[in-house]
């Protein structure tokens, strides 16, 4: 049987956890988070995520954490890897696991998750922050070993101007990958058919930057396009976690309007 390995994107639905430069840090754990879970399958990995779309558990932060927790407890996960974005002066990468290190476990796969993710980080120019160990909800909560890993600082610009770009985040997911599957003893030179990660996969019909992961989107993006509501940059890129201005709102919101009353006969 495959071994059980839970990616938790930190925060999503009202709780967007760290915010700037335009991004929102629910967006980013995310799309890391899918593309991770892409990666990891291609080593035959059984991969659940905490959450597949823009929502929490729960509202109430505690009650949130500790469901987050009793996902992976339920699965009876091999590894929980929990993605955040940081914030609040500084650059860069740092990795936790659970104070005390009652886990001996967790501290052997950090070494090894720690590596992987601090190279591609460095590869990029922005520094490695170092292993950590804090008294974090959803370490204490998880029966299993666990890491929680800060990707980069959003309010940031450098690391920000990173975090929205496609390659960066295919390339830190692909190292979450494979520092998971090391640390996990599955790691095994990559299937055959696994596309580079500078070519992600295509989803979409019309766009290049719907990507594996984004499944349960592509379809509604697909439509939008095709009744003429929301169309990408007209360079086959929807952008899919840009935000998006009162104006393109109210652009958007028309054309859906319009194409009701078309329907209608009206
Ligand atoms: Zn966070």
């Amino acid at each position: 049987m495959a071994k059980v390995i839970v990616i938790d994107p930190g925060h999503g639905g009202l709780d967007p956890g760290a915010v700037g430069n335009g991004l929102q840090e629910k967006d980013v754990t995310l799309a890391i988070a899918q593309r991770a879970s892409y990666f990891l399958r291609q080593y035959g990995a059984d991969v659940r995520l905490t959450r597949a779309g823009d929502r929490t558990f729960s509202t109430d932060k505690h009650a949130d954490l500790n469901a987050r927790a009793e996902f992976a407890n339920n699965a009876q996960a091999a590894y929980f890897v929990s993605i955040h974005i940081n914030a609040g002066g500084g650059s860069g990468f740092e990795s936790y696991v659970m104070t005390g290190m009652a886990d001996e476990e967790a501290g052997r796969r950090q070494n090894i998750m720690h590596r992987e993710v601090a190279e591609a980080f460095e590869k990029a120019g922005l520094p490695d922050r170092g292993k950590k160990t804090a008294n974090f909800a959803v370490l204490r909560l998880t029966n299993m070993p666990a890491i929680l890993l800060e990707c980069g600082f959003i309010d940031r610009d450098e690391d920000a101007t990173l975090l929205r770009n496609r390659t960066f985040i295919d390339s830190i997911a692909e190292a979450i990958a494979r520092g998971a599957a090391k640390a996990m003893g599955i790691f095994s030179s990559p299937l055959v058919d696994n596309p580079s990660p500078n070519q992600p996969q295509v989803i979409s019909k019309y766009y290049k930057d719907i990507t594996p992961g984004m499944e349960w989107a592509a379809a509604s993006v697909d439509k939008l396009f095709e009744r003429g509501i929301m169309r990408g940059d007209g360079q086959g890129n929807f952008r899919p976690f840009d935000k998006m201005t009162r104006l393109e709102a109210a652009v958007a919101l028309n054309h859906a309007i319009e194409y009701v009353l078309k329907q209608l006969g009206r």
